[in-house]
């Protein structure tokens, strides 16, 4: 009669022991939320390539250089580069 009991003792101890070892499968949905930067650039250069201003964020002029459009801070930066293109275009 004791047998019994240890096997049901036994049996407990083997289901405690398989429900720790059954791994924890968590379905982590990971969200690959790609943000879509990938808008054509209006202008070749993202940088005003006389003053090395931004010139997306301010754009005043802008000059095309071999079918490339370029943005300038200004009419100044323009000139500039239109006196001297092949040194500020980019290759
Ligand atoms: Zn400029």
């Amino acid at each position: 009669m004791k047998s019994k009991i240890i096997l049901t003792a036994l049996l407990s101890v083997s289901i405690m022991a398989c429900a720790q070892e059954t791994p924890k499968v968590k379905q982590k949905k990971t969200k690959t939320t790609v943000k879509s930067n990938t808008k054509s650039p209006k202008f070749v250069n993202a940088i005003d390539p006389i003053c090395n201003m931004k010139t997306e964020d301010d754009m005043k002029d802008t000059a095309v250089y071999k079918n490339k459009t370029y943005g300038f801070c200004s009419t100044y930066c323009k000139d500039e580069f239109k006196k001297n293109p092949e040194k500020y275009a980019k290759k």
